[in-house]
């Protein structure tokens, strides 16, 4: 799995690197992982809900309706995120830089088969 997690965290810097020339304003107001008044919905793939629990030792959970990543509303996970964080903004969604990269996560995890799951990133 260790393969598959360094090939997961080579898409997450060329995502970053993509997104590095993209004019994205944000004042890390915390409010976009405030999933119970921002009306958004978190998914993520097999392959990074593996990803997340190797490096945190617990999956993601809601508390009092916060992504339980945040830390003064800042994200506590910043380097382990999910692509939807990276791409998703509350003034403009990433979706053709989203979509290109779900495609590479997929294909790590039918190189490794890995079974496919896409699915809310919170588990209670
Ligand atoms: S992207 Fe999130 S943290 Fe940044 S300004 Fe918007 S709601 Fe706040
Ligand atoms: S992983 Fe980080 S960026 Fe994503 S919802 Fe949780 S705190 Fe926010």
């Amino acid at each position: 799995m260790e393969k598959a997690f360094e090939e997961l965290e080579k898409i997450y810097t060329e995502v970053e690197a993509l997104l590095k020339q993209q004019t994205i304003v944000c004042h890390c107001c915390g409010k976009c992982c405030d999933f119970s008044k921002n009306g958004m919905r978190l998914y993520i793939f097999r392959l990074e809900r593996l990803y997340l629990l190797s490096k945190l030792g617990s999956p993601l959970s809601l508390k009092d309706g916060k992504c339980s990543g945040q830390n003064q509303n800042l994200c506590s996970l910043h380097k382990y995120r999910p692509l939807g964080c990276r791409t998703q903004f509350c003034t403009h969604t990433f979706q053709e830089i989203y979509e290109i990269f779900a495609k590479k996560i997929q294909e790590i995890e039918i190189k490794y088969n890995i079974e496919y799951e896409y699915a809310e990133a919170f588990e209670s």
